[in-house]
């Protein structure tokens, strides 16, 4: 067993480290401080293939495989982790189920610029009613001639205003079981599409976070992705790879915050020595940097699994999102610890990590639900 990356994974971790470290990392806390999103680094980022990471070349993609994925994530998150979830929802639970269950067309139509970087993409699953509990949606598509008409309101939905393509469930049979729900490639010039306004959230201020009303929203019949009925079983598919996504962006946070700490506690002196030689702060590192490693190799393991079987590797992408996301939580409340004071202040970067970090187990489904489908699949043995 090699726990190292190969040449090729090397290569793009450092190119995406300093991508991170020279373009994004600038203006990191002004865009967190005035909610902006970051347009000129996304384009840059487009110009690296980091919008069509896990597509393949004949579709304008990077043609990466999903640990060279997560690990471009962990670079990105450890600097700006507003721009590693923008990056993760377009590639993963947008760019991924085109290429997946598309036809050649929708591809041509909206893989090949998302892929290419040239536009940004979204997912809308989750309603007011329906979080945890995906499949209670009340969303309807209703067959007219050529279009299909929906009606609804998706809330929370990531890449809101910036994007250029949604995949959007809607109820297109609501006598089936689970719900006869099917997935839309919708846009926002379609008749009946609109925004509501951003969300003003605890973190993650420099991503675009507001619902989607559908009201009459005309969608071809040629947007229609996979078949009807396909619904939940493209959304459940696409979101094992995102949870990998969401890991590597704990991952990430993570890494982003305990480097602070550890900057701060070899120069923060206390009783006359610097705080890193307190024993109960060095334990403190010590614990983060192995809780780190752990979470960070659950996340390649379950990304490695998924480049073996892309339908297969639910529980082990649960694994990783439960573990890395409460992980990261930790350790960022422990690096706040280690400022001390400090760590309270808008002018540290702990602070903004704190505030990151904490949407992680909640958002790709919350740390009960990886649970549920951990027991699930260890009780079905
Ligand atoms: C910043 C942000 C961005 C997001 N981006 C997107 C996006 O792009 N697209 C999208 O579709 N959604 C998005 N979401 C939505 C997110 O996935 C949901 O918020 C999440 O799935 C939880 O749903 P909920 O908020 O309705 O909570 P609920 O489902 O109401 O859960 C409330 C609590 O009950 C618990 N709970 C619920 N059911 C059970 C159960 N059976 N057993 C035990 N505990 C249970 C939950 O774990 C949680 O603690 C985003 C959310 C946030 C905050």
């Amino acid at each position: 067993m090699d726990f190292r990356l190969n040449d090729e994974q090397e290569m793009l971790r450092q190119m995406v480290a300093d991508f991170a470290d020279q373009i994004l990392a600038p203006e990191v806390m002004k865009r967190d401080r005035e909610g902006t999103f970051p347009h000129a680094e996304i384009a840059h980022a487009g110009e690296l293939g980091l919008l069509g990471m896990i597509v393949p070349e004949e579709w304008g993609g990077a043609g990466l495989d999903t640990v060279s994925y997560a690990v471009a994530l962990m670079e990105i998150a450890r600097v700006c982790p507003s721009s590693a979830v923008t990056l993760s929802v377009s590639n993963s639970v947008c760019a991924y189920p085109i290429w997946r269950y598309g036809n050649d067309e929708q591809k041509e139509r909206y893989l090949r610029p998302l892929a290419t970087g040239k536009i940004i993409g979204g997912f809308c699953l989750t309603e007011a009613q329906a979080g945890s509990d995906a499949t209670n949606q009340k969303t309807r598509a209703v067959r007219q001639g050529d279009h299909y008409v929906l009606n609804g309101t998706k809330v929370w939905v990531t890449n809101a205003h910036v994007g250029k393509v949604f995949i959007v469930m809607a109820v297109t049979d609501p006598q089936a079981a689970r719900g006869g729900i099917s997935a839309f490639i919708v846009t926002p010039d379609m008749p009946g599409f609109s925004f509501s306004a951003k969300e003003e959230k605890m973190g993650l201020r420099a991503s675009c976070t507001s619902s989607v009303v559908l009201d009459d929203c005309l969608v071809p019949v040629a947007n229609l992705l996979g078949h009807e009925g396909d619904g939940m079983r493209i959304p459940l598919n696409a979101l094992d790879g995102g949870r990998i996504g969401i890991a590597a962006q704990a991952v990430g946070i993570a890494v982003g915050a305990h480097e602070e700490a550890v900057k701060y506690a070899l120069e923060r002196t206390a009783f006359g020595k610097p705080i890193a030689q307190h024993q109960a702060i060095a334990f403190q590192i010590a614990d983060c940097a192995t809780e780190i490693d752990a979470a960070r190799l659950l996340t390649l393991r379950a990304a490695s699994r998924r480049d073996e079987d892309h339908d297969r590797a639910g529980p082990e992408a649960a694994m990783a999102k439960l573990y890395a996301s409460e992980m990261c939580n930790r350790v960022a409340y422990k690096a706040v610890q280690i400022h001390g004071g400090y760590g309270y202040s808008r002018d540290y970067a702990v602070e903004r990590f704190y505030r990151d970090a904490r949407v992680t187990s909640l958002y790709e489904g919350t740390s009960e639900v990886q649970r549920i489908v951990i027991s699930r699949a260890v009780l079905a043995g």
